[in-house]
């Protein structure tokens, strides 16, 4: 089952199918200097504080194997009484350098086997992703993982798409779409990486850390309003 080919987006899925495809655990070379990644992270499932702090530490770790550090906005809730809501430091979002994803309970319009969907303009740039809590947590198919750093893996494959497009599943490291029992046995091992290409990748979107007066610093490209599904 690739859901890919029914959903225009993009999604993690159980594997039916145990794959011996090799993993990247092969630690990338050390990259000198730490891009930065800011992400807003909306707790609409109401992860526990522990679990959500654990989780948050597994994908920071993800993404520092790339050098690359996670800045984190923990941000209220979405209200669906208000109508207006105002603007705020979680809701500027602007590719590539401040994304965000949302932690719902369920999936409305994907299978209960789905973790997550990042949504991906035609250029391959997105800035809004949701994970699916109760899709990836308390599975007998994970035992050996805990929700926390289920939840982490699953936060850094969604925030991945973001920065790397649409195409941008491999047969290895957490950008697999597919995740069978060797990939979570490596993932329970803190060994779930991005390949050395997709780190590079990563990388050349982010841009360089902002030296000397803020003037120098290069302008924010504009915020995204609109997202545009892959037929
Ligand atoms: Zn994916």
């Amino acid at each position: 089952m690739y859901l890919f080919r029914r959903f225009p987006l993009l999604l993690i899925v159980w594997a039916t199918v145990i794959s011996t495809s090799p993993q990247a655990r092969t630690p990338d070379e050390a990259p000198r200097q730490s891009l930065r990644l800011q992400v807003s992270l909306f707790n609409d499932a109401q992860v526990d504080p522990a679990t959500l702090a654990r989780a948050q530490s597994r994908a920071s770790a993800i993404f520092a194997h790339s050098g690359i550090e996670v800045d984190w906005l923990v941000c209220a809730a979405a209200d669906p009484g208000d109508f207006a809501p105002r603007r705020t430091a979680c809701s500027t979002l602007s590719w590539p350098a401040h994304l965000s994803v949302r932690i719902r309970p369920g999936a409305l319009s994907a299978s209960a086997d789905t973790f997550g969907q990042a949504f991906v303009d035609a250029g391959g740039e997105g800035v809004y992703s949701n994970v699916y809590y109760q899709n990836l947590s308390r599975s007998s198919r994970h035992p050996e993982l805990s929700d926390a750093e289920m939840l982490g893996c699953v936060l850094a494959h969604e925030l991945g798409h973001l920065l790397l497009g649409a195409n941008s599943h491999s047969a290895s490291g957490v950008m697999q779409a597919r995740w069978d029992a060797s990939t979570l046995r490596i993932a329970a091992e803190s060994s779930l990486f991005f390949t050395p290409a997709q780190s590079a990748a990563l990388r050349s979107h982010l841009p360089r850390p902002c030296e000397g007066t803020s003037a120098a610093c290069p302008a924010q490209r504009p915020v995204l309003i609109s997202i545009a599904y892959r037929p």
